[in-house]
């Protein structure tokens, strides 16, 4: 039956992470629909930056399901995840530094179907050079899309940390994932540039990609998220609009440290 409720994209259950003694995440509940754009805040240490090694394979969690696009991901190795459509941005960008900021994009373009090597050695060379050429044109188009199509040729190790940010989320949009999980993308960034990384997490979420953004910048959470989930101790504490937190007092508690401060 139908009740006009799409199924959420990304649906996380009892997900758990400890490390030792440190409960970092410790059962962790949430959903995040498809065209959604989600912030994840919460203070230091609250297990933020652990769900999204979780979610993106780098870490094996100790319990709990992760249910992506219909399919259970959890404990995947990060390239099957990467595949299934989930991208993820590091705290710090890292591109291939010995690589244009061109070569960087052109292979950050999946390859199209699996058997790619079959497919290079049977496909004719015309065919071959017409598909290069595409990807060149997206690449080059997407360049221009985050302002980096001055920079084509410079190698991607001399770019500013805001530049490289810049080329991260180009690179994400040329993979066209489902799912962007952003990890503080504006740490370092200087003001000028922030403002373009804004424009590219609007252009990711325009294009259709559904974005989780951890940030802790609340000023700019509220102007682009349509809801937030706020972690405390490794579990979700709340869960809402941002004005509608801004009154609940585990968050202000826990998160805007308003309590006690007579
Ligand atoms: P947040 O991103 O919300 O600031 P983290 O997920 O980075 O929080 O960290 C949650 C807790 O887990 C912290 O207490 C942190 O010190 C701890 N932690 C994170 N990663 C590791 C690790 N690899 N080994 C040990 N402790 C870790
Ligand atoms: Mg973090």
């Amino acid at each position: 039956m139908d009740d006009g409720t799409p199924a959420p994209l990304l649906e996380v259950r009892g997900l758990r992470k400890h490390f030792g003694g440190v409960k970092a995440v410790d059962g962790c509940d949430f959903e995040v629909g498809a065209g959604e754009m989600v912030g994840l805040i919460g203070p230091n240490g609250a297990g933020k930056s652990t769900v999204v090694e979780l979610l993106s394979g780098l870490l094996k969690p100790d319990a709990g399901t992760v249910l992506f696009d219909g399919r259970e991901i959890q404990g995947l190795p990060p390239h099957r995840i990467f595949a299934s459509g989930l991208s993820r941005c590091f705290q710090l960008a890292k591109p291939w530094p010995r690589l244009s900021v061109l070569e960087n994009l052109l292979i950050a373009i999946p390859p199209e179907g699996k058997d790619t090597i079959w497919r290079a050695l049977l496909t004719p060379p015309s065919r071959v050079r017409a598909a290069e050429r595409a990807a060149r044109e997206r690449a080059l188009a997407v360049a221009e899309q985050y302002r980096l199509h001055p920079l084509r040729n410079d190698y991607a190790y001399t770019l500013s940390g805001g530049q490289r940010r810049l080329l991260e989320f180009a690179r994400i949009a040329l993979a066209r994932p489902k799912l962007a999980l952003l990890d503080e993308p504006m740490a370092g960034v200087n003001p000028v540039l922030q403002v373009e990384i804004e424009r590219g997490i609007r252009n990711l979420v325009e294009d259709g990609t559904t974005v989780l953004l951890i940030e802790h910048n609340l000023g700019f959470v509220e102007r682009i998220c349509d809801r937030v989930i706020v972690m405390v101790e490794g579990r979700v504490a709340a869960t809402g609009s941002l004005a509608e937190l801004r009154d609940n007092p585990i968050v202000q508690d826990a998160y805007l440290g308003v309590v006690g401060a007579a």
